[in-house]
Formats: structure tokens, C-alpha cells, sequence
């Protein structure tokens, strides 16, 4: 009797339990919509720039009132978040949860911590916002134009209040912004007098538009100026040091270690892959160079190697072509094998690269925003057309016969468009807009080398065992670059490598010609833990599959595997192994 009732009791509870989850994830759904309606009122630019056109027409002043406004929302928000009890909730609700969490703390801890607003003036250019409105096409021209003219207003005062918070900069983000801001003024004028040909309103106010535009362009030069003639005998350092790297690498990547740790993992993994890539050095040897002796210098071997190998490449005319070419081959190849389920409804459309984007070579995906589901998915391959030929020549031995097809797996079968097909499935507006970059770029570098190991070679057909030794000498260059991306961003940042010491890491150590070493030395002085992002995903993900394998023993599937993890969406891996190990 008395055990009836306590059983009767657990079930009822257990019950009651279960109806409470269903109501809270309901309860939380209904929060998410009104927290993203929230967001976007602070951050109008970001709902433009992911198709939530609403406030188009307002432009934030970047003052102390404005930076007090979002604190204050991040923290009214977090406290809305922290009613909702996270054990309560669906597995892909909780990964919304931290999300969300994770934005708010992170905003905060920008304003009140990192401070960029004080140090890095590029933080401080409104172009790209305003070009925008004048390059997509979602609402009739005349429509964005007057939304054009009202953002306009606040101009002059946005100007105004980066000057009053710019405190000790950096030399580098100075530079850059001077450029950036100087390079953008053409929106106001040549682009704005294009779209205003166009137009068909008023005369008048054509006129209106264009003397507020010429008041943009006072206050851009004018800020422009003042950057010039800063007085600014104490610069800071554009390194951001360890204490802030370590925590915006933790916002950043929401990885499942440390900075430290992934360091050490890369420094490991490099030294892996040059070992691997001597091993094959040695093998090709004799085919390539026949008697000719080998260099002492285990690195300036492979070096010879890569650049002897390289000479292998399409003419510039067929570039796009032999792209193209490629996409159904890998779709075929991945049924073949069973890697991964393709969703034959949803092919990838494969375009040139339209006018507005040209000039850069290569191949992205343009995938729609969040509130453009219905839109098509673009793979854009840039065009070598009038290119000289010392240009093209180089850019072709970069990609060249065997990089050309890592990049298609990367940029688009199974990687980064497959990613994004599956990422749709399970829809959620807090994954499109905050999805994890180091789960997103680690699934396409992951899947460079999973296809490797499951034979992929352009050259051997479907039943090949594996790639060719010149496929993985390529594959593995091109992984150090990832890796060597991770290396330099912590060594710069957390570390004090020197720019002599990066260029030898890029250019002797992972094989990068000098023009491009420049450019990351570039990059990596003003940007700070994106570079990370690469080589954390690819090895979180191949450390998770390890543990599944090893976990799951004879029920372990490769195909399985990856359709499970990409199911959660564009969540950070930590989150996704916690769901997958329990
Ligand atoms: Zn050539
Ligand atoms: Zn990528």
C-alpha cells in the first residue's frame, strides 16, 4: 500500500515534470522572438545587415548614453534568460540558452572590459551600412533612399562622439580606419548620384539628399583628419595581451579549452604535418627531381617540392569551368561512399561571381539571412578575366590542381554549403544570427581531410582508396595555414612574436609566398582571435568523433556521425559533444 502510493506519487510528479518541459521550451520559443525584436532595436545596423530592415532609417551616436542603453538591455536580458531553468529544456533550446547567454556577456564585458571603442577607430565608420541599402535590392529603391536620407541625420553626431571617445589608439587601427573611412566616402557620392539617376523622386528632394550626403562626407573627412593629426605620443599596442585574449577567445570561440591548450595542440599538429610532408617528399623524390640530391634542410626539400608540383594548373580561361565541373563529382563521391546525406532538392547553384563582388578570385558561398529563407544559395566563383598574366600565373599555382578541389570541399560538398543546407533543417533565429564561427569554419576543415581519408582524388574515380602523395603533400600545406592562422594569433596577441618571427613561421614553415605572409601580418595586427577559429573547430571536431568512435565501438558509423552532429546547427562544438556523448 504505502509503496502504491509513493509510486503513484513519482509518476504524477514525473508527469507533471514532462508537461512543465513542453511548456517552458513553449515559454522559451516565445522568448526568443521577443528578445531578437529587442536586440534589434539596439543594434539596428546588425538587423540591416542580416535583412531585418525595420530600423534602417536610425543610426546610433556611439556615446556614453548609447554604451549605458546596451548594458542595460544585456543585463535586463540575462536576467530575463536566467528565469528559464536550463535542465527543463530541449536539448537544442538549451544550445539557444548559452548562445544567447554567452551574446550578453560578452556585449557587456565589450563595453565595460576590452573598451575597442576607446582604441580601434575602425570600429567607427557607417559606409559599409550605408552601401548596403544601395547595393541589395529587398525593398523598391525610392523606399530605401528615403530610409537612406533619415539614417543619414545622425551622421555629423556619430563623428562628433568617436572623436570624444577615442583615447590612445592604435597606430594600426588608426591607419586602417583613415583608409577605410576615406575609401567608403564614394557611397555619398558617386554611388548615391548612380542610384539617384535612377530614382524618381522629386526633384527637390534629390537636391535634399544630396546636400545631406555632402554634410556625410564633411564628417567622415573631418574624422578622417583628426585621426591624422592625433596627438599620440603613447599608442597602445595593437597586441590585446594575454589576460584579454584568453577571455575574448573564450566569447569568441566558446571552445571546450583553453587557448593555451589549443596552442599546444597546434604546435603538435604542425609538427605532425611536417613530418608527414618529408615522409612524402621523400617518396615523390626520385619522380620529380630523378638523381638530383636533396637538400639538407628537411623544409627547403619540401619546399622544392611544393613549388615543382604547383606548376600543375588550369589556364586562367578555365578556371570557373573546372570549378564547376567538380561539384557533381564530389556529390557522387560522398553517395558513393556513404559519408554524408545530400539533400538532392536542394542543389547548389553555381554562378559567376556577380559585378559587385568582383575582383576576387576564388569561390564563396552567399547563403540568404535568416529572414530570406526562400532565397537562393550561391557558390560565386570569381573570374581571371583581365588579370595580367604574372598575376594570374601566381594565383594559379596557389590554386592549383590539387588545392582547387580542397577549396571546393571546403567552400562547398560537404563543407560550408552542406553545413548550411543542414543547419536549415533545424531552424532557429538565434543560430543564423549568433551561430559559432569555430564550429562552422572547423566542419569545412574537417571535412578537407575526411575526405581525403575516404580515398577522394579528382583523378581516381569513385572506388579510389586513397588520394594521390602529391593530393596530401597539398592537403597538407593548406592545413598548415589553418594551423599556422592559430599559432600567429596567439603568439601576437597573448605572446610577443616579433613580425621577423611570423614571416619565418609563414613563409618557411608553412610555405606561404612573401606577399601573402604580408597580408596576414596585416590581418593578424588588427584583428584578434578570428584566425583561431580554424584550427579549434577542426580539432575539436575530429577529437569528438574520436570519442564517439571509441565510445560506440561496433555501432560507430561514419555517415551517422556527421548527420547528427551538423543536426544541431551552428552551435559551439562543446555544446553539440555534450549532447552527442550523454
Ligand atoms: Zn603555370
Ligand atoms: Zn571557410
Amino acid at each position: 500500500m504505502k509503496h502504491g502510493i509513493l509510486l503513484l506519487f513519482a509518476l504524477l510528479s514525473f508527469n507533471g515534470l514532462l508537461k512543465a518541459d513542453a511548456a517552458m521550451d513553449a515559454k522559451f520559443n516565445k522568448y526568443k522572438e521577443a528578445f531578437v525584436l529587442e536586440l534589434w532595436k539596439v543594434y539596428p545596423g546588425w538587423a540591416s545587415s542580416v535583412g531585418y530592415h525595420k530600423y534602417d532609417n536610425v543610426l546610433i551616436v556611439p556615446n556614453e548614453a548609447s554604451r549605458k542603453n546596451e548594458v542595460a538591455f544585456c543585463n535586463k536580458q540575462l536576467a530575463e534568460l536566467h528565469k528559464f531553468q536550463l535542465t527543463g529544456l530541449a536539448d537544442l533550446n538549451k544550445i539557444d540558452y548559452h548562445l544567447i547567454e554567452n551574446q550578453l556577456k560578452y556585449a557587456v564585458w565589450g563595453v565595460n572590459e576590452l573598451m575597442a571603442w576607446q582604441w580601434d577607430p575602425t570600429s567607427y565608420n557607417v559606409c559599409g551600412g550605408f552601401a548596403d541599402m544601395l547595393g541589395n535590392t529587398y525593398a523598391p529603391l525610392d523606399t530605401r533612399l528615403k530610409s537612406f536620407k533619415a539614417r543619414m541625420a545622425n551622421v555629423p553626431a556619430f563623428y562628433a562622439a568617436a572623436k570624444l571617445n577615442i583615447k590612445n589608439p592604435t597606430r594600426e587601427h588608426t591607419k586602417l580606419a583613415i583608409e577605410q573611412n576615406l575609401g567608403g566616402i564614394s557611397v555619398f557620392e558617386k554611388d548615391l548620384d548612380a542610384a539617384l539617376a535612377e530614382s524618381k523622386l522629386p526633384a527637390a528632394e534629390k537636391q535634399a539628399i544630396k546636400a545631406t550626403a555632402a554634410k556625410c562626407v564633411t564628417a567622415i573627412q573631418g574624422f578622417a583628419e583628426y585621426l591624422k593629426m592625433l596627438n599620440n605620443p603613447t599608442p597602445r599596442s595593437f597586441r590585446l595581451g594575454k589576460s584579454l585574449y584568453d577571455q575574448k577567445f573564450d566569447f569568441e570561440i566558446q571552445a571546450g579549452s583553453t587557448a593555451d591548450n589549443i596552442f599546444s595542440k597546434a604546435t603538435n599538429h604542425k609538427k605532425m604535418l611536417h613530418e608527414h610532408m618529408f615522409a612524402l617528399t621523400k617518396q615523390l623524390w626520385v619522380r620529380y627531381f630523378g638523381s638530383r640530391e636533396m637538400p639538407a634542410d628537411n623544409l627547403k626539400a619540401i619546399k622544392m617540392m611544393i613549388d615543382t608540383i604547383s606548376v600543375k594548373h588550369v589556364n586562367a580561361s578555365e578556371f570557373q569551368q573546372q570549378i564547376e565541373q567538380q561539384i557533381p563529382f564530389l556529390t557522387e563521391f560522398i553517395k558513393h561512399k556513404n559519408l554524408i546525406y545530400i539533400d538532392p532538392s536542394k542543389p547548389l547553384v553555381v554562378r559567376r561571381e556577380p559585378e559587385y563582388m568582383a575582383g576576387v578570385a576564388g569561390a564563396s558561398i552567399n547563403a540568404p539571412g535568416p529572414y530570406d529563407k526562400n532565397g537562393n544559395t550561391y557558390y560565386n566563383v570569381g573570374s581571371l578575366d583581365g588579370w595580367d598574366a604574372e598575376k594570374a600565373e601566381s594565383y594559379l599555382r596557389e590554386y592549383n590542381h590539387y588545392i582547387l578541389q580542397i577549396l571546393n570541399i571546403h567552400e562547398a560538398i560537404p563543407g560550408h554549403y552542406t553545413q548550411l543546407v543542414y543547419a536549415n533543417q533545424s531552424p532557429s533565429i538565434i543560430k543564423s544570427i549568433l551561430g559559432n564561427n569555430a564550429m562552422i569554419e572547423g566542419w569545412a576543415v574537417y571535412t578537407e581531410r575526411m575526405m581525403l581519408e575516404n580515398g577522394y582524388d579528382g583523378d581516381r574515380g569513385l572506388d579510389s582508396k586513397d588520394a594521390s602523395q602529391e593530393m596530401w603533400l597539398m592537403y597538407d600545406k593548406w592545413n598548415l595555414r589553418s594551423t599556422c592562422n592559430f599559432i600567429l594569433d596567439f603568439n601576437v596577441h597573448a605572446r610577443e612574436m616579433s613580425k621577423e618571427q611570423a614571416m619565418n613561421l609563414l613563409m618557411n614553415e608553412a610555405f606561404q609566398e612573401k606577399a601573402e605572409a604580408e597580408g596576414k601580418w596585416r590581418r593578424v595586427s588588427v584583428s584578434q582571435v578570428q584566425l583561431a577559429c580554424y584550427f579549434t573547430g577542426f580539432n575539436e571536431i575530429y577529437e569528438l568523433r574520436t570519442d564517439m568512435e571509441r565510445k560506440q565501438r561496433k555501432a560507430y558509423d561514419l555517415k551517422k556521425f556527421h548527420e547528427q552532429f551538423l543536426g544541431y546547427g551552428s552551435a559551439p562544438i562543446k555544446y553539440i559533444r555534450e549532447m552527442m556523448m550523454k
